[in-house]
């Protein structure tokens, strides 16, 4: 078992190492479709002409909800960096728990 962690820790640790190397950004990419504010729009009749898709980047910094409309070519470009920025959050909740059970075995409190 203490041969299985050690490896995944390692794992864990070249692959957050090259993903921070390549840059991340927090948050998350949304596409949506809105409903303009000109009454006699189609887009108030038809569903399926609703403006769009736009697809926003929101993210929280600070304690506050930021939300930024992207035009096509910078939702092209920060798309990548926001994968390997919810990437890097799943590999720290995985670093953590890894580490954990380490340093319970290594220390002889845990299992
Ligand atoms: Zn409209």
């Amino acid at each position: 078992m203490a041969k299985r962690d050690d490896e995944r820790l390692e794992r864990i640790r070249t692959e957050l190492a090259a993903l921070a190397v390549e840059g991340s950004l927090p948050g998350s990419l949304v596409v949506r479709t809105l409903r303009c504010g000109r009454r006699n729009c189609a887009c108030h009749q038809d569903p399926l002409k609703l403006h769009g898709p736009y697809v926003q980047w929101s993210y929280s910094y600070r304690g506050k909800r930021v939300a930024r409309w992207l035009t096509a070519e910078q939702a092209d470009r920060l798309r990548a960096q926001v994968e390997r920025g919810r990437r890097i959050k799943e590999l720290t909740a995985e670093l953590d728990a890894a580490e954990i059970r380490r340093v319970e075995r290594a220390e002889g409190w845990g299992t």
